[in-house]
């Protein structure tokens, strides 16, 4: 619950037209490692904004700066407005933060970590029963109040965590990766409670490996690739202007070079990508013209233009120059 008298608040309450979240230009670096080079992301109240990219992209670095666990080494983070550098009570107070390792005591209920965690946040008494009834109502784990963190599944652990994250009724949601391991009616629920509370006005800012969440929460979406944004916007739009069908083939150890004239492919490790109009009748070409090596064909993917071939053909892009080769 938001309580008045911060920075954020004054400045909400002064200027209507500020973005909820504003990223700007944020560096990091471990050691001699880049792990942030320049980021800028804007989200706005009520939208779902998905990070996507690759292992080691970045996703959780970012998350953990805006969420004031990591320090950036240059850039802005902005909350209406206000920047958050060295303001950790009213980053807690307005930020939401379900980190992808879970921040939870083994030892303690599932209730007892949600009293900790959203009187951490500043609830109290009546309010704060009354937040965890609706929270526990909502991602369905009423029943699992009682036992200890310790012994429940990963999935029923990853909605208690969700839970205590969001009990506080953030104005931004950081969820990183937050339904891996989570079961069908875990993920499902997650996904729906998301859905609620961007629809209420929450800003999420929601890391993800699968690309099907994506399109279900209807997300803007930043690809980051080695600390970088290479393309932001709607699932739509992206779709449109990037996506492409393709054939992706999987082999027994390395893929062979593609033998077709004329075609746009890729290999990466096992797997041979053949950017393609027609991946159905393309497919039964390229099998026909790697010969012996189709013996060691392990599977056939028939990929549609969705995010999933907009994120391949940015990652292919990422090749060129590399492993990516274009036969004249
Ligand atoms: P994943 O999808 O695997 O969760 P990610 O996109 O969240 O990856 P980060 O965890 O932000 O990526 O890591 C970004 C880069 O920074 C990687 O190269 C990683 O090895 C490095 N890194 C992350 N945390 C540390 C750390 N504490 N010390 C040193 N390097 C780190």
């Amino acid at each position: 619950m938001i309580t008045t008298g911060s920075a954020v608040e004054a400045r909400r309450h002064t200027s209507n037209d500020l973005p909820l979240l504003e990223i700007e230009a944020l560096e990091k670096r471990y050691g001699g490692r880049e792990a942030l080079r320049g980021v800028d992301i804007v989200l706005e109240p009520g939208q779902v904004v998905a990070l996507l990219g690759p292992n080691g992209a970045g996703k959780t670095t970012l998350m953990s700066i805006v969420a004031s666990v990591r320090r950036a080494d240059a850039g802005r983070v902005r909350l209406d407005g206000v920047d958050l550098t060295n303001r950790h009570a009213e980053s807690r107070q307005h930020i939401g933060y379900a980190p992808q390792e879970l921040a939870l005591y083994p030892n303690l209920t599932a209730l007892q970590n949600l009293v900790f965690f959203g009187e951490l946040c500043g609830l109290r008494g009546r309010e704060l029963r009354r937040r965890i009834e609706l929270v526990a109502g909502a991602l369905r784990f009423e029943h699992l109040l009682a036992r200890p963190l310790q012994r429940l599944s990963t999935g029923e652990k990853k909605r208690i965590h969700a839970a205590a994250a969001l009990l506080h009724q953030p104005r931004l949601l950081l969820l990183d990766e937050p339904t891996t391991g989570a079961d069908i009616e875990t993920r499902a629920a997650i996904l729906e409670l998301v859905t609620t509370l961007a629809a209420e006005g929450t800003g999420i800012l929601y890391a993800t490996h699968y690309l099907f969440e994506v399109e279900e929460l209807n997300a803007r979406v930043v690809f980051i690739e080695e600390g970088m944004v290479l393309a932001e916007g709607h699932v739509v739009d992206l779709v449109r202007e990037h996506g492409a069908s393709a054939v992706e083939l999987t082999f027994d150890g390395s893929a062979p070079d593609c033998g077709l004239e004329g075609a746009r492919w890729q290999v990466n490790g096992s797997v041979l990508t053949v950017f393609c109009a027609e991946p159905a009748s393309v497919a039964a070409e390229v099998i026909a013209s790697i010969d012996d090596e189709a013996s060691r064909l392990l599977q056939v993917e028939l990929i549609r233009p969705g995010l999933d071939s907009v994120y391949l053909a940015l990652r292919g892009r990422r090749f060129e120059g590399g492993s990516e080769r274009s036969l004249p």
